[in-house]
């Protein structure tokens, strides 16, 4: 059997397990501390290069552990500063992360699965399906990679799970990777520099509200009604518009803190004065901030994006209704970065040939 086959990805580890693991073998639990802060502070995923370690523990770390990164096999940068990535697996699968800097702090966009089950009508990615998931190691890999290419293990960012896939699709390893993230002897985040955004499958949202690391919460809802909703997002047919905005009431919030709603503009679709009112009604009582996102098109997606002045009309009524509300500005259009426009390459050439033919 090979050595790669055998040995246990440190990268997947959350700090106790790796306390378990050096326990088992002999060595002191703290060790994982100084292993963490390497692998996560200093950005060192070569076992051998951890030299406040013990030269034995180093060599029998290195035997038994190996460090899986994503590489990067494609950088884009758009005039706007935004930057994506397309990285490659272990298993050779490839994936996107962007970096969006000033927003006005530095964001890293980060996948929670290869394509998505969610197929919701106006996301490129939906229409690739669901590849597969992504471990708890690949999602913090991907803040790894971003956080040395660009030279920011030392800088303040924020984390959004807005990149490919439905974090509450996969759950137990989305939250593995909040756990690592936030981890004090690793990244150390504060949680409430990390959003998840889903489109709001309430099992999960029903397990989330019970977690001791708490994300900021965003839903992607997108219309104020079931028949709207449903033509839009199709997993709206088993949880529908009322089931969510219950459960929003029902989570557990910090204080002062509040759920944000996505909600993309389509024209002719959902950017009427009438779904601005209802959309009002619909979020009384919530604590709640609306964030719009105009449509970022692209070939395959069969919608418009709202004139400014129909989405500016659409945020005054709601600011009227004592709503807080935002525009989403949209980042990296020109590389194809932006909100629903992820996509691995491959697909993306077979897209662009299915439109040469059907057009
Ligand atoms: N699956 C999660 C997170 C990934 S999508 C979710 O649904 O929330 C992140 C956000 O981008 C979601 O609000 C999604 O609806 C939005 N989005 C998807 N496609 C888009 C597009 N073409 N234009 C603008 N926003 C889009």
């Amino acid at each position: 059997m090979s050595h790669e086959r055998t040995a246990r990805d440190l990268a997947e580890l959350e700090r106790p397990a790796l306390e378990d693991a050096l326990e088992a073998s002999g060595h002191e639990r703290f060790r994982a501390r100084q292993i963490f802060q390497w692998l996560y502070r200093r950005g060192v995923s070569d076992i051998r290069a951890m030299t406040d370690l013990r030269r034995e523990l180093r060599e029998q770390l290195a035997a038994d552990f190996t460090v899986h990164t994503p590489t990067i096999v494609h950088r884009e940068e758009s005039v706007d500063g935004t930057q994506k990535f397309l990285l490659r697996l272990n298993d050779g699968r490839t994936l996107e992360s962007v970096f969006i800097p000033d927003t006005p702090s530095m964001t890293f966009c980060i996948s929670t699965q290869v394509g998505c089950a969610m197929a919701c009508a106006f996301c490129l990615t939906g229409k690739m399906g669901l590849v597969r998931n992504l471990t708890a190691g690949e999602i913090v890999g991907q803040v790894r990679v971003l956080a040395d290419v660009l030279a920011m293990r030392a800088v303040r960012f924020n984390i959004v799970l807005m990149g490919m896939g439905e974090p509450l699709h996969n759950y137990d390893e989305t939250m593995k990777a909040l756990r690592i993230l936030t981890d004090e002897f690793g990244f150390a985040m504060s949680p409430r520099r990390i959003t998840l955004s889903t489109v709001g499958l309430l099992s999960g949202l029903e397990k989330l509200a019970r977690e001791p690391i708490m994300p900021n919460l965003a839903i992607s809802l997108h219309a104020p009604t079931d028949e709207q909703r449903g033509a839009l997002v199709p997993i709206n047919k088993k949880y529908g518009v009322a089931d969510i905005i219950d459960a929003c009431k029902r989570f557990p919030l910090k204080r002062r803190s509040r759920i944000t709603f996505e909600y993309v503009m389509l024209a002719g679709v959902n950017d009427r004065p009438e779904d601005a009112r209802r959309l009002a009604r619909l979020l009384a009582g919530v604590k709640s901030k609306v964030n719009l996102i105009p449509l970022n098109a692209a070939a395959g997606i069969p919608f418009d994006r709202p004139s400014d002045e129909t989405v500016n009309r659409f945020a005054e009524i709601l600011a009227e209704r004592h709503l807080t509300v935002s525009v989403r500005k949209s980042r990296g259009r020109d590389i194809r970065a932006a909100c629903g426009q992820l996509i691995v390459e491959g697909q993306r050439r077979s897209a662009g040939q299915q439109l040469a033919v059907t057009m």
